[in-house]
């Protein structure tokens, strides 16, 4: 994974699962990684790693509903480094109920974290990496974001099925700059996700359908071949997900 040297790669929601596997993936093939989340404890834990195994690694508390914190986020990589080479939009969250069951501040929150939060990420790097003439987005979707995951699951696809259509849009409008834009879509993989239902009864149906699924280490190795590929080679979408999965 000679590429992945040296690249400076920010992601949000590195303070578990997907987002914290592919940090340390990246790292340990000597990426220069740049993590944001909320939970500063696990960031600073994870830093700490990173570093005592020889990578290269810096923590910032991000909340991707806060513009001004992403921004911060990027700028300090951007401070340390001197680039940024690379962006995962990976925060996100799956609170599953029924529409009738009105939900609506979940369903704010989804819109905020996974719309709007991937949002602030791509205009906090977009103007450094079109200066740069060099850049990758790389978006975290869902198979929900190919089908609909109702019920239950209604607001959540459609908050994927619009990082789709943005990760896509992106693409080509962004041609001329050199910015590749990935989505990777994936299906259960084995992450503290379905615990951001607010019923037990839901976590407790999701644990159950969990139980097929993947390490979040075969989504950091997607990802880290995406980036991997030399500069012109762009892949514009992987779904990875349990063999044994329908859905
Ligand atoms: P986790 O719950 O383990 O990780 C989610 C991450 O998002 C956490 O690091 C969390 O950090 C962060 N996050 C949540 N809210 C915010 C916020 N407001 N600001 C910043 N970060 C936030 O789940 P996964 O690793 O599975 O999820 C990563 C991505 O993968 C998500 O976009 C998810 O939709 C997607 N995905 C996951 C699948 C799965 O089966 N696991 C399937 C398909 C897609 P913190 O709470 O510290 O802020």
């Amino acid at each position: 994974m000679s590429s992945i040297a040296n690249k400076v790669v920010v992601i949000t929601g590195a303070s578990s699962g997907i987002g914290e596997s592919t940090a340390r993936l990246l790292a340990g093939n000597g990426a220069r990684v740049v993590l944001g989340a909320r939970r500063k404890d696990r960031i600073d834990a994870l830093v700490k790693d990173i570093t005592a195994q020889g990578g290269s690694a810096l923590g910032f508390t991000t909340d991707v509903t806060k513009r001004e914190d992403v921004e911060a986020l990027v700028t300090g990589a951007f401070d340390k480094h001197g680039r940024i080479d690379v962006i995962v939009n990976n925060s996100g969250i799956m609170p599953i109920a029924p529409m009738a069951a009105l939900k609506v501040k979940e369903w704010d929150r989804m819109i905020d974290v996974n719309i709007k939060g991937l949002l602030y990420g791509v205009a906090a790097v977009f103007p450094i990496m079109q200066k740069q003439k060099q850049g990758h987005i790389i978006n975290i979707a869902s198979v929900a974001g190919f089908k609909i995951f109702a019920p239950g699951g209604t607001v959540y696809s459609a908050t994927k099925f619009a990082v789709r259509a943005l990760t896509e849009g992106l693409r080509m409008e962004n041609k001329a700059d050199n910015i590749r834009c990935t989505m990777i879509s994936p299906g259960a993989v084995a992450t503290e996700l379905p615990e951001s239902s607010s019923e037990e009864a839901t976590r407790k149906d999701l644990r159950e359908f969990y139980k097929m699924a993947i390490p979040a280490d075969s989504v950091a190795r997607a990802i880290a071949y995406t980036i991997e590929q030399p500069a012109e080679v762009e892949i514009d979408e992987i779904v990875i997900r349990p063999t044994a999965q329908d859905f």
